[in-house]
């Protein structure tokens, strides 16, 4: 049992959680959970917000309990710990011939955090990283090991849970045969050429990303991750004429980012857009990202352009993705396609948290959902989540003394 020692990576969030559980066993884990009265699951502290905290509560962090990486080769599946980092597993999957869908922007995270928060890469055939999951432990408040497999009655309410319902102890992912991806980057695209071509632009490459800080005349960057036959040309765009950093405007250097040009490299290595030995920033930044169905993507960054001249100003880039539909009851990409519109902002908390509201508000008319792993400002709704009732009604069940309720979860789930 250590005291909490800082905040989350941002620094923008201190715990008020009184002190961190370290069990060294599934035993443990089970008991400690049962004796605790507040708890709240602990990942590697990258969410934006107090969604890891329990004021008056503790926090327990699973990573010391033992756990080994297990790949079942005839179903093509993988099992280990929550707990275990994307990028650890990356690297062991590719070694042994396997591959993982997608990949975030940052290998550092947790599993059981990315997928309890709808974390996601780019791509329009590519869902979130929760679709991966297509089984999970959990210990419910209770000290139960509760086991949940696809075709589960409550499975696809328990997968991406926003750590209300328990620890998360063991997951099982769907594995591909490892593949390779190029990556080309292209620079001045115009907005026009967007607003007309946005579907063959996502169409062009297994991941897309486009940057931009809304306020300039042209898109700054688009980031096409090929699987295949490459295109090199990009409507009225350029190809990059050497390697580029998202924040290239700044005159960020493109050293730690994964490698482009078109050089064929594994899977892991190129759908992150960073390095996986390099973490991006130290934490000087925080997030925030808005998800609007894909039938409305030219329309919402219409909207979006024209806050541009307030956005620019805070935000160090902005980048736009789009996910596949799925039927996990709370991810961001449940019942159908979206495009997602994430800003990595300065460090000025009340400046960003002072414009929120107005990016909500102009994104309102397009049942906008937020990241609940970031920066937002306006309550979820029944309305924007259609199976919040029954996510409500599955915490409850599993959670009846409240155990890891938190201050988050009442508030934004009720
Ligand atoms: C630089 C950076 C880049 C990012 N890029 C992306 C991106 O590309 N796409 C995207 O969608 N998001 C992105 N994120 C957001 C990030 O993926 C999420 O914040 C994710 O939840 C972080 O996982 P974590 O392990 O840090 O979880 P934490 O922040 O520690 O916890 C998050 C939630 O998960 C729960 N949790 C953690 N472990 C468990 C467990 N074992 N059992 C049950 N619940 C658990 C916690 O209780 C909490 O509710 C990024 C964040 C950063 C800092």
């Amino acid at each position: 049992m250590t005291p909490v020692p800082e905040s989350n990576w941002a620094g923008n969030h201190a715990y008020a959680a009184a002190r961190i559980l370290r069990p060294r066993t599934l035993n443990e884990v089970r008991e400690m959970v049962a004796a605790a009265p507040r708890i709240k699951a602990l990942g590697t502290r990258h969410c934006f917000n107090d969604i890891a905290d329990f004021d008056g509560g503790v926090q327990i962090d699973i990573a010391e309990v033992a756990s080994a990486i297990e790949i079942d080769s005839a179903a093509a599946t993988v099992t280990t710990s929550g707990a275990t980092r994307y990028g650890e597993l990356a690297s062991f999957l590719h070694a042994k011939g396997f591959g993982l869908p997608n990949l975030a922007s940052l290998p550092h995270c947790t599993i059981a955090g990315s997928v309890a928060t709808g974390t996601h890469g780019s791509g329009r055939r590519n869902q979130g990283l929760a679709s991966a999951v297509s089984a999970l432990d959990l210990v419910t408040a209770d000290g139960e090991l509760r086991s949940f497999a696809r075709g589960d009655k409550e499975f696809a309410g328990v997968v991406v849970n926003v750590g209300a319902l328990g620890v998360v102890t063991r997951m099982t992912l769907d594995l591909l045969p490892t593949f390779d991806v190029r990556q080309h980057v292209f620079d001045g695209l115009s907005w026009a050429a967007l607003f007309a071509h946005f579907d063959e632009i996502q169409d062009r490459a297994y991941s897309v990303s486009v940057f931009t800080n809304w306020a300039n005349d042209n898109v700054d960057q688009v980031w096409l991750k090929t699987v295949g036959e490459p295109r090199t040309e990009l409507f009225d765009a350029r190809p990059a004429d050497g390697p580029r950093h998202p924040v290239h405007a700044a005159g960020l250097s493109a050293e730690n980012c994964t490698e482009q040009l078109g050089v064929p490299g594994p899977w892991h290595e190129r759908l992150p857009h960073f390095r996986l030995g390099f973490t991006p920033s130290a934490g000087d930044e925080l997030q925030s990202e808005y998800f609007v169905p894909y039938r409305h993507a030219t329309a919402a960054f219409e909207a979006l352009r024209g806050l541009g001249h307030r956005i620019a100003p805070l935000a160090l880039c902005s980048e736009i993705r789009t996910i596949a539909g799925d039927d996990l009851w709370l991810s961001p990409a449940q019942g159908g396609d979206r495009v997602a519109l994430h800003f990595t902002w300065r460090p000025r908390q009340d400046e960003v948290e002072a414009l929120l509201p107005a990016i909500e508000e102009r994104l309102a008319p397009f049942d906008v959902r937020a990241h609940w792993g970031k920066l937002f400002h306006r309550r979820p709704s029944d309305e924007i989540w259609p199976m919040l009732p029954d996510f409500r009604e599955l915490r409850a069940k599993l959670d009846p003394r409240g155990a890891f309720l938190g201050p988050y979860v009442a508030r934004n789930i009720g």
